[in-house]
């Protein structure tokens, strides 16, 4: 356990023996060091900056943040009876040695004492070896505390700590996931490397936290490293870091998923790819509703909730009954609470219906009233959505297409044409897609073409055993798209 290939001693030994940092790396550290502080309220609206200790009147609260009109950062107040407080951040830089790229990871690390000033230290703790390996290759030296319980960094110089001694790191959790990257090497050291294009430099310039290792190994094939180049060259940094999620060519709006209307928007606020996922839905250029939303998102990615919410409800309405709870709108409940809600017939354009006061009571009853009767009520939803959608009814000489009907109609359509459209009951009934039986006129009992419909959009259109229709079907299915639905949209 621990051991260090002799390849990589000699490597480490190489940067113990070159230890020199870049020049620009104690600026960059300081300047990290700066957001590590705190303004300290006490009576009268008296606040303290503990960056460059002026002293100031402001009426914010705890807990709150205040720009100081002296450095003018922002920072978090708190209150001045406080004895202590830490921040931490993981800081990294990347070198090649070898021919082998390297990462040196650094803790800077501020505390604020009960006198309310500041001590900075940044301490180097781990390098990382990039392979291709899926793997992580991490070393840590002795100023990493080997409890097993949290990782704690000593940041004193003992003499019993030796910060070139290295073993594995060979826990099963992640060390290291995100770090503040130092910018300034990246162009050299890419210069004659598959990154050389890649434009990390100003990545790693417009964004906070990076997943180095990641972004560099992902993308160590062509088409990956010249979707992060595109990204870094529209400015649209943070994208740029979940480059995987685009696809290298289309149009703008089937890139990015909102129209070119909102590019300066976004490039103006750098935004992040669950921000993206948001303005999708919200369609707005506001930052801070989006801001507001993304505390509705739990990790990168997760807005399947607020996605299911737009669908019942706009995100408009959505913050607006989050605000007049306080924010403690638990979405996973919502979303279904929305959805049975809808299924039982509910206006959900009435406020009455769409806040509901107790969500949990009322989620609960909902869900009770649906598991008791819930065949009776999507047959109650799909009789209503027929009766809706009976307006696209069309037919030729040949054809005819209408609405399903019934539940027992999707039922008996599955089993004739062997496909899995009843499983369709639920989302035909709370309107999350439209199905519509194609017949021919002489025998309309007799199934031919099941089609599925989305905004005004056929998705889907099957006949028996789930194979395509002929020619002729699909030229009538077609007329009928063009003529009837889209004239409706
Ligand atoms: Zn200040």
């Amino acid at each position: 356990m621990g051991y260090v290939k002799v390849a990589y001693r000699d490597i480490f030994r190489q940067l113990d023996y070159h230890s020199n940092l870049p020049t620009g790396w104690d600026e960059f550290v300081n300047k990290q060091a700066k957001y590590q502080n705190l303004i300290i309220k006490s009576s009268k609206n008296k606040c303290h900056c503990t960056n460059c200790s002026y002293d100031f009147i402001s009426n914010k609260k705890v807990n709150e943040e205040v720009k100081c009109p002296n450095c003018h950062n922002k920072y978090l107040i708190k209150r001045s009876n406080l004895r202590y407080y830490d921040f931490k951040d993981y800081l990294s830089i990347l070198n090649i040695v070898n021919n082998t790229f390297v990462i040196r990871y650094f803790e800077l690390k501020t505390i604020i004492d009960a006198e309310h000033r500041s001590h900075s230290s940044a301490v180097e703790f781990a390098r990382e070896i990039l392979t291709k390996n899926w793997y992580r290759e991490i070393f840590v030296n002795e100023r990493v505390s080997k409890c097993l319980c949290h990782i704690y960094i000593y940041h004193n110089n003992g003499f019993y700590i030796n910060d070139k001694k290295w073993r594995e790191y060979t826990r099963s959790y992640s060390l290291i996931d995100y770090s503040i990257v130092f910018p300034n090497n990246l162009k050299k050291l890419f210069k004659n490397t598959e990154y050389k294009y890649s434009c990390i430099w100003d990545i790693a310039k417009h964004s906070t936290y990076i997943d180095l290792p990641k972004l560099l190994k992902n993308n160590s094939d062509y088409a990956a490293i010249n979707r992060i180049e595109r990204l870094a060259k529209m400015k649209l940094y943070n994208l740029a870091l979940q480059a995987n999620q685009f696809s290298c060519s289309g149009t703008f709006q089937e890139i990015f998923g909102v129209s070119k209307d909102y590019y300066p928007f976004m490039k103006r606020n750098n935004i992040t790819y669950t921000q993206l996922q948001i303005l999708r839905l919200l369609k707005e250029k506001d930052m801070k509703k989006i801001r507001y939303l993304e505390n509705f998102v739990s990790y990168v990615g997760s807005t399947y909730d607020l996605e299911e919410i737009a669908e019942y409800i706009s995100l408009n309405r959505f913050i607006r009954y989050s605000k007049m709870h306080h924010r403690n709108v638990k979405t996973y409940l919502y979303k279904d609470y929305l959805r049975f809600a809808k299924l039982l017939g509910f206006d959900l354009k009435n406020n009455r219906y769409a806040f509901p006061k107790n969500l949990e009571e009322e989620h609960d009853k909902l869900e009770k009233q649906f598991e008791i009767q819930n065949e009776l009520i999507i047959q109650k939803a799909i009789i209503r959505r027929n009766k809706e959608l009976s307006i696209n009814k069309f037919h030729d000489k040949k054809f005819i297409i209408l609405p399903a009907p019934t539940l027992k109609s999707l039922q008996d359509e599955s089993k004739q044409q062997k496909n899995c459209v009843r499983t369709y009951a639920e989302k035909y009934a709370n309107g999350k897609c439209d199905i519509y039986f194609m017949r021919d006129v002489k025998k309309p009992k007799h199934s031919l073409v099941t089609v599925e419909v989305k905004n005004n959009k056929i998705v889907q259109s099957r006949i028996k055993c789930n194979n395509s229709p002929s020619e002729k079907q699909l030229e009538f299915l077609n007329k009928w798209e063009q003529n009837v639905l889209r004239k409706v949209a």
